[in-house]
């Protein structure tokens, strides 16, 4: 059993959304043991902490760890490979660790890939950040990039795509589990972003099937139709979800379902003239504008918000990019705290997972970052102060 003692950091309470000075922590194979002032343990190994600041790590919701934000990461893909693009989500996992970003759900990789990184990450086989995977996001034959998909039109397809994920990830041993589906079009597929895919029937029945499973139900909705259709359904968190009229966020809350915004990317989409397809960006323009609107009555109304980033997605740029988007959260409205909180404790809560990480409490994991500067005062603290991350207890 190996122990580590930080001694005298500022702790962030992501809970009360408040800095504890002059706090002890003590670390026991890999969980958070102690908390206080003055704690004095023969721990294996002593980090000062003075001075600095002991954040959980970050947590981002929406992920696509094979793609590496150039401008077609799914061309690249498929041109590739499944091989190469194994190894992207490799490279990717081990990057996202190393600035800080210690786990990710994975919302969307060609035939299931992610699942084999989440696995390889928790055997040690490789080291990276924790994946929560969805696998290949299920959708139907007029889906949404197709190539990140399991096509199921029917609902003996929908049931067996369900089952076939529930197989697969209790296989690989994933214990929090996850599906995805495509239910709109997006910004970038040739198809209408407009219908929902699915029927109204059809969306309840792959979110009783998912719950009778012991999975929750990630949806990608850009439309007004596809994302109210989806909230009636009560499927767990909307992605994107640039256009919801008042009465949805209100069923959102009384359904306790999370919107993920994904802010940053449809601007820089908005803004790729020339770099990506005129359609993908004229469709982002129109996202962006409705995701401002839609973000700032959501935040008022206390709907649920988690970080997500479509990071990988064209344009992007190298993953990680929760940092990014935690800025952009802020500008459109949201407080510095509850931005943190957005893709720490909130995320743990919405992953079901809050038992295990999210805050920096007794009993949980050991993911922190030490950073040089204050994030509750500048958000760029995590990127531009960054000085070491832990997973489990284990500096990256
Ligand atoms: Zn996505």
């Amino acid at each position: 059993m190996k122990s580590i003692l930080f001694k005298n950091a500022n702790l962030i309470d992501v809970k009360h959304r408040e800095t504890l000075q002059h706090t002890d922590v003590l670390v026991s194979d890999g969980i958070i043991s102690d908390i206080g002032s003055g704690l004095s343990a023969n721990a294996d190994e002593t980090v000062d902490a003075s001075g600095q600041f002991m954040t959980p790590g970050v947590i981002d919701m929406h992920v696509h760890s094979t793609w590496n934000g150039s401008p077609d990461p799914v061309g690249l893909d498929e041109k590739e490979g499944n091989y190469q693009a194994f190894l992207r989500s490799v490279v990717h996992a081990e990057k996202c660790l190393r600035a800080g970003v210690t786990t990710i759900r994975d919302v969307g990789s060609p035939a299931d890939l992610a699942v084999e990184t989440a696995y390889a990450v928790d055997k040690g086989y490789i080291k990276g950040c924790r994946i929560i995977p969805c696998g290949a996001a299920i959708q139907s034959i007029y889906g949404h990039v197709p190539q990140v998909g399991t096509i199921a039109d029917t609902d003996g397809e929908l049931q067996l795509a369900i089952r076939a994920k529930k197989e697969l990830f209790s296989h690989k041993q994933i214990k929090c589990q996850w599906i995805k589906i495509m239910d709109t079009g997006g910004a970038a597929g040739l198809e209408d972003v407009g219908p929902s895919m699915y029927s109204d029937e059809q969306l309840n029945l792959i979110v009783k099937e998912a719950r009778r499973l012991h999975m929750k139900t990630a949806v990608h909705a850009v439309s007004r139709e596809g994302i109210i259709a989806c909230i009636k359904a009560g499927i767990d968190t909307i992605e994107h979800g640039p256009d919801i009229p008042d009465e949805y966020l209100d069923m959102m809350k009384e359904k306790n379902l999370t919107l993920i915004p994904t802010l940053a990317i449809y601007s820089i989409l908005a803004k790729s003239h020339g770099i990506i397809p005129d359609f993908m960006v004229e469709r982002s323009e129109k996202v962006s504008e409705q995701q401002r609107d839609t973000f700032l009555r959501a935040m008022k109304k206390g709907v649920r918000i988690a970080l997500g980033t479509d990071a990988g997605s064209p344009n992007f740029g190298p993953q990680p990019s929760a940092f990014r988007e935690m800025l952009y959260m802020n500008e459109y409205g949201m407080p510095k705290e509850d931005v943190i909180a957005s893709c720490t404790l909130t995320a743990a809560q919405v992953l079901g997972i809050d038992n295990e990480i999210g805050s920096l409490e007794i009993g949980k994991q050991a993911d922190l970052l030490l950073l040089g500067e204050n994030p509750y005062e500048n958000l760029r603290a995590f990127t531009d102060s960054l000085v070491a991350v832990y997973k489990g207890g284990e500096k990256a």
